[in-house]
């Protein structure tokens, strides 16, 4: 049998060799009788899986000193109310306010909630292009006390990436959504205010979020915030307020070893710079397929393209499962095909990917 390649955007890709250890560990985590499911989380066995999962995330992303790593529940769109309840009382407007950049459906949804609990303000948008880029840094109309800026710096629908953090005045916060390419590729964490994202997509099982903060903006949430969503809290008790997601921290910290073993961020950031090249190459071969975003700001993590004759779509959905290539239709918002490609994907299956899609458009 031909091996399969997962091409699903979330919950993703999981590295073999991090299942097959988790398999192995199951029933038995070290020698403790137990699994890491049945371990109290303030147990010293969780707690040292905890400790070295921070040490590693840390260490992978070089967050600075002066960052939190806090591991919560409630996903990227749980977020995008625990973000506001957390940061607008740090607005120096009246009513309080927080800018955004809308460059797809992610960053759409942000500005949806948000608004329950302040004035938002959309410094700009590619809406009107088709979500095809992001809008040029000098046209943003940044708001004078906002709270913050959020941007999504990879749309992982739309297919847009952020190939660098915007220069933006500085003084500015600014809160960005990595779910879908955090760990992907170096990123200057100083740089942002916040950087959060769902585990499912790049780092592990669902259920567990991740938010990476700078403590000078720990203690202004509002008093409505839960005290399980309010980061000041969240920190003091080192993301033990509340029971954590164990089992998705334990899967996480397997990940981030492996992505150690594998050279850590910049050798993953050269390897998914080539999958994507590959893929993005045979899209653009001649017009069978189409991939709709300016080059510049095309994903390197989550690619969207489109068949010129959608009346194949079921025959290529079909054809890509016989040959074990799973989970490519695209999101039902925007319809086609969409190949997330994370870390977990290995380059050979994105060059199965690629000799399929000559051969189903006949080359
Ligand atoms: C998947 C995703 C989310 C939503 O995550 P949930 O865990 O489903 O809440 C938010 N933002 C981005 C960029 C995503 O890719």
């Amino acid at each position: 049998m031909n091996p399969v390649y997962n091409f699903s955007a979330g919950p993703a890709v999981l590295p073999k060799e991090v299942l097959a250890q988790a398999a192995a560990e199951m029933l038995d985590w070290h020698g403790s009788g137990m699994s890491v499911m049945e371990m109290s989380h303030r147990g010293p066995e969780f707690i040292s899986i905890y400790q070295q999962a921070v040490a590693d995330l840390r260490e992978l992303l070089a967050v600075p000193d002066n960052y939190k790593i806090l591991f919560l529940q409630g996903g990227g769109l749980g977020e995008n109310a625990i973000i506001p309840m957390n940061l607008v009382g740090l607005s120096a407007t009246q009513p309080a306010s927080i800018d955004f950049v809308q460059t797809g459906a992610w960053s759409g949804k942000s500005i949806k909630e948000a608004a329950k609990y302040a004035k938002v303000n959309v410094a700009a948008s590619s809406q009107a292009g088709g979500f095809a880029g992001v809008p040029p840094v000098s046209e943003w109309q940044l708001t004078p006390g906002a709270a913050y800026l959020h941007i999504c710096t990879n749309e992982t629908i739309d297919g847009v990436e952020f190939q660098e953090a915007p220069q933006v005045p500085g003084g500015t916060t600014i809160v960005a959504d990595m779910s879908s390419h955090i760990l992907s590729r170096v990123v200057d964490v100083s740089q942002y205010g916040v950087i959060f994202g769902g585990a499912q997509k790049n780092i592990g099982p669902a259920g567990l979020t991740v938010v990476i903060v700078r403590e000078d903006l720990l203690g202004h949430a509002l008093d409505i915030c839960p005290s399980a969503f309010d980061w000041a809290n969240v920190a003091e008790h080192e993301s033990m307020y509340n029971t954590p997601p164990t089992y998705g921290i334990y899967i996480a910290g397997l990940v981030f070893q492996w992505l150690k073993r594998q050279g850590g961020v910049a050798a993953m950031e050269q390897r998914n710079i080539e999958k994507a090249a590959l893929l993005y190459a045979a899209l653009d071969a001649d017009d069978f397929y189409q991939n709709r975003v300016a080059p510049p700001y095309r994903s390197r993590m989550t690619i969207p393209f489109y068949l010129r004759d959608e009346s194949l779509n079921e025959a290529f959905l079909a054809g890509a499962k016989q040959r074990g290539l799973l989970q490519l239709k695209g999101h039902k918002s925007v319809g086609g095909m969409r190949a997330s490609i994370y870390n977990a994907m290995p380059i050979e299956g994105v060059q199965a990917l690629v000799t399929y899609l000559n051969e189903f458009a006949g080359r």
